[in-house]
């Protein structure tokens, strides 16, 4: 079976809890603070694997979940960070977010991406020792880690797609010009997912073509293998549109390659305008008295489709079509990567009065699930993001509700791991 299209959750690990732990030695009366902090959680990673080619394991599991960090412990000990859970997915895969559907990023340059990031490990309280302070009974919980559902969806990464009827010869065509052994019958959709093939035409120049399974007139309306399959030609930089002009199947070839070109352009307008070679194949099959040629090649060069005539059955043309191709090829764009187009919601301050505020000595813990979120969006390395974080604070009036229940200067505030000194 193909499968070009899951739905899946993903989910970063839980961040592991700070302890609260005290040294304790023999003949010492009594230690100090020593709970370590909770390990990072794991982030679920998304990364390309090119001996993948469709999306079927993940129809059997639909969720993935990266580790947890590990708890603190007593003397210091930090917990272990949580394992990054490595998500392989076919070249070309398109994610995206699951309720807005746009594009978080498209998984064809090779490069990792972190499609779920794990949560922050809590302090342990040997972080809250002050000379004032010195037996601090409280550590800090780790976050949850990210949590979203995304769609995956292939679009194959190919330079030039074969469409046609059903039966017309792309696969033969594609068999015997590259490496790939598509399945070859003589009756309709014997092809039920796309097969790659790469072209080699001269020393360093190759391309990739795909046959996908045929499409039919009507597939916008739901006929034949319907229209889902188009989208692995989405990407192609050139169609090469294959035509039985022999007739041997009782059909106008003429009319053959109007309803296909229907069937692209109400797929999408964009493909209708897609660089286009006309195959007309089966010629060794053509009747001489037949004018399917002659006819075919005026409607089609009328359109500016140049014509070529094979025969992929007997290998006649198919070379120099592949020539053609090529040269074609080196004046065209590069294969499309698209862009991303999801921008994660920036986080806001919400209402002060849903946090918690504890007071400890001169140190103030404030949780709260707001913050939480908004901390879990905060890079503390990048001064920006700081700084961003800082004014949210204080828009939002936390600060004030501080000062009326009596902070003073030089008091720590405590926001989950981040800690800072207060100054009006
Ligand atoms: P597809 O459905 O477009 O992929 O068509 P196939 O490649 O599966 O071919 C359909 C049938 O047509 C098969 O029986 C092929 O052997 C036959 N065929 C393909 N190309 C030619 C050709 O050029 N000449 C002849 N005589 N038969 C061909
Ligand atoms: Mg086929």
């Amino acid at each position: 079976m193909f499968v070009d299209k899951v739905r899946i959750t993903v989910c970063g690990g839980k961040g592991g809890d700070g302890a609260v732990a005290f040294h304790r030695e023999k003949y010492v009366a009594s230690g100090g603070p020593d709970g370590g902090d909770g390990g990072h959680g794991g982030s679920v990673i998304l990364r390309v694997n090119d001996n993948l080619s469709t999306l079927l394991d993940f129809r059997y599991k639909r969720k993935y979940a990266a580790q947890g960090g590990d708890n603190g412990q007593g003397r210091k000990m930090s917990g272990k960070r949580g394992e990054p859970l490595i998500v392989e997915v076919p070249r070309g895969t398109v994610v995206r977010d699951a309720e807005s559907n746009q594009i978080i990023v498209d998984m064809s340059t090779g490069e990792d991406f972190v499609i779920a990031r794990g949560g922050r490990g809590g302090w342990g309280n040997a972080h809250y020792a002050t000379p004032t302070r010195q037996v601090p009974r409280f550590a800090k919980a780790g976050t949850k880690g990210q949590e979203r559902d995304v769609v995956l969806e292939l679009k194959l990464l190919a330079d030039v797609g074969l469409v046609g009827f059903p039966n017309v010869g792309k696969s033969t065509l594609l068999s015997v010009t590259s490496n790939a052994r598509p399945k070859i019958a003589n009756y309709h959709f014997t092809t039920l997912f796309p097969n790659l093939g790469v072209i080699y035409v001269d020393e360093g120049v190759s391309f990739v073509m795909a046959d996908i399974p045929g499409i039919i007139e009507g597939a916008a309306e739901g006929a034949g293998l319907g229209h889902d399959f188009l989208r692995h030609i989405d990407r192609c930089r050139l169609l090469v549109h294959v035509v039985d002009v022999s007739g041997s199947e009782g059909r106008d070839p003429v009319a053959d390659f109007d309803a296909i070109c229907a069937e692209l352009e109400s797929y999408s307008p964009e493909l209708k305008d897609r660089p286009m070679l006309v195959a007309a194949n089966k010629i060794d099959l053509l009747p001489p008295e037949s004018d399917n040629l002659q006819r075919l090649r005026a409607h089609v060069e009328a359109l500016g489709c140049p014509l070529y005539e094979i025969s992929a059955g007997t290998t006649q043309g198919t070379r120099a079509l592949m020539r053609v191709v090529a040269d074609k090829l080196s004046t065209l764009p590069p294969v499309t990567v698209y862009e991303p187009e999801y921008v994660e919601p920036v986080p806001q301050a919400g209402d002060p009065s849903q946090l918690q505020i504890e007071h400890l000595g001169s140190t103030w813990l404030i949780t709260g699930q707001w913050l939480e979120n908004l901390v879990q969006n905060i890079n503390f390395d990048d001064y920006e993001s700081r700084n961003y974080f800082d004014q949210q604070l204080r828009k939002c009036g936390l600060f004030a509700r501080l000062e009326e229940m009596g902070i003073a200067d030089g008091d720590t505030v405590d926001i989950y791991d981040f800690q800072f000194e207060y100054q009006r």
